[in-house]
């Protein structure tokens, strides 16, 4: 009989680098571990789930920073038949407790400066196993019930594991993710759509003579775990079988020392993280040359990519939603676009990219016509690969709405040029229509963005009687710079662009406001819906 070969995530372990004994996975610098090690290490905890009661189909959910931890839950629970509920830690305590209930969660694996989160909400949420996941192992003073901790947990146990075969199409991870109104919404993937996507994302940046992810890499991310699988790079690594680095919580100073010292060469992060680091005290001390840094989760202001260009780091665009697993698209440039100058190259690195691999991806307008591919007709992106969630959990209404026309739909707006290179103007939600014509909020940014005094900044629409509506530019600047002098310079050098016809101009009626600070969602990315409600009458 031949083998009917299943695509599960414990086939990713099927590589040839992977028996490499010499590569690590390093947390923090502070803790190092073989491939073989982590591999014993996976199979111990999938014994120590299943001594507490996990069995397939059942949900188990972790509360971390980015750690070796997080990786072995990666592949022990989805390898025996569970869910992996990769848990937001920074929701409020009720957005989590609404999402441990959603998923269903039998066991939490919290780290102990999550426990009092779970203080606030213990008495009401239905999970009673919770697992301490600790630094150093000493167990702190909390009411929350806990099993044990986690090093002494896996301790004792077996480092072999029969891990069973089963369907691709088992449910392995589930996540939620926070939209503009209502409770976050639960996405989901199976085995076959991370093992595609893994494959896929593989693919295309390990294909290309540029931009690329390869073996002999060292892979750090700096998007968290509990979001998208952290991009689903940690499984490409390992599939890859690099040395990996987790840096734990995010302190930009030990992220610097971690890829000088690991000669860490490849990572993702989104904006807010890079602009974090480039204004970490260390900055100016670290040669950052040759790291490779995919940012994507917001669009990648072409201040930031010539910054980084001028710093040596080869810094291009990647795009994705929670519900695509993520990865759609990758600014990746051929090797004439290399020849060009910074300027000109970071036109293209902060372009929205090109599909990868078995990624359809149509720019539509209201009836799902496609639009010319001509870098200017601007209509919703909808999209169609095998890696996409089929539904928001228990929810037929949102589900039926996300995959509307047989396309799961964006909610960006976008152009595509006729090199495939797409382009987000906004989300659908933000675009700001300016006595009936479009202005676009992430071009608006981005240009504002170029001001030398501006270290930040969101544009978001205002009423306006005449106009309906018009673009407010909340600016974030350097103190003694916040004066009326500067306002005039930041809006005559975007209306120097919008006389260039660069952008509408309707875009003239920009408005500047200068604020302490910008807000930011759970994920990190401007969030224009808070802004909005501060500022918008
Ligand atoms: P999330 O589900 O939280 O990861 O957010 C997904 C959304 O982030 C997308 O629908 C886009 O609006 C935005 N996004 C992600 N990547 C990019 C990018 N490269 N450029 C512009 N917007 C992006």
């Amino acid at each position: 009989m031949p083998y009917d070969y299943q695509l599960l995530i414990k086939n990713i372990f099927n590589a040839p680098i992977y028996f490499d004994p010499n590569q690590e996975i390093v947390y923090r610098g502070e803790k190092r571990f073989t491939y073989a090690t982590f591999k014993r290490r996976v199979h111990k905890l999938a014994h120590m789930l299943t001594s507490l009661g996990v069995k397939a189909g059942d949900t188990v959910a972790v509360m971390d920073y980015d750690s070796h931890r997080y990786l072995e839950c990666y592949f022990a629970v989805p390898m025996i038949g569970a869910v992996l509920h990769t848990i937001n830690i920074r929701l409020s305590p009720e957005q989590i407790l609404y999402t441990i209930d959603h998923a269903e969660d039998d066991v939490l694996l919290c780290h102990a400066d999550f426990l009092p989160i779970l203080e606030q909400i213990k008495g009401r949420m239905d999970v009673d196993k919770i697992v301490l996941l600790s630094d150093d192992g000493t167990l702190p003073q909390t009411h929350v019930p806990l099993v044990g901790e986690y090093e002494n947990l896996l301790e004792g146990n077996s480092d072999f594991y029969f891990f069973p075969e089963f369907s691709e199409n088992t449910r392995a991870t589930t996540f939620y993710t926070t939209g503009t109104t209502g409770m976050p919404k639960g996405v989901y993937f199976t085995h076959r759509q991370l093992v595609l996507h893994t494959l896929g994302t593989l693919a295309t940046l390990g294909s290309s003579p540029t931009q690329n992810f390869k073996q002999y890499d060292v892979y750090m991310p700096i998007t968290p775990m509990f979001h998208v699988h952290a991009w689903g790079l940690p499984y490409v690594a390992t599939m890859l079988g690099v040395k990996q680095v987790y840096p734990g919580r995010y302190v930009p100073d030990l992220l610097l020392e971690l890829i000088v010292k690991e000669k860490v060469t490849f990572s993702h992060c989104v904006p807010t993280i890079m602009h974090m680091l480039f204004n970490a005290p260390k900055i100016n001390d670290v040669d950052l040359k040759g790291w490779k840094v995919i940012i994507g989760g917001a669009a990648l202001p072409k201040a930031m990519c010539q910054e980084a260009l001028r710093r040596g780091i080869d810094m291009f665009t990647g795009y994705g939603m929670s519900e695509t697993c993520p990865i759609l698209t990758l600014a990746q440039l051929t090797p004439e676009m290399l020849l060009l100058d910074d300027v000109a190259q970071s036109e293209i690195r902060t372009k929205t990219g090109r599909p990868m691999g078995l990624v359809e991806i149509r720019v539509v307008d209201e009836q799902m016509n496609p639009l010319p591919q001509d870098g200017v007709s601007t209509g919703e992106i909808v999209v169609r690969s095998p890696w996409l969630t089929q539904g928001y959990f228990k929810d037929q209404k949102n589900s039926e709405a996300l995959w509307q026309g047989s396309y799961l739909h964006t909610g960006d707006m976008a152009n595509m040029d006729e090199r495939g290179y797409i382009k987000i103007t906004d989300r659908v939600k933000d675009i700001i229509k300016v006595g009936g014509e479009w202005v676009s909020s992430l071009e608006l940014e981005d240009i504002i963005n170029q001001h030398p005094s501006v270290k930040e900044v969101a544009v978001i629409g205002i009423h306006d009687d005449r106009w309906g509506e018009r673009p407010l530019a909340l600016v974030v600047v350097d103190v003694p710079k916040k004066d009326e002098q500067s306002e005039k310079s930041i809006l005559s050098h975007a209306k120097e662009f919008i006389k260039k016809g660069i952008m509408a101009r309707e875009s003239m009626l920009l408005k500047i406001q200068f604020v302490e600070s910008i807000d930011k969602t759970s994920v990190g990315k401007i969030d224009k819906k808070s802004l909005r409600q501060k500022y918008g009458a």
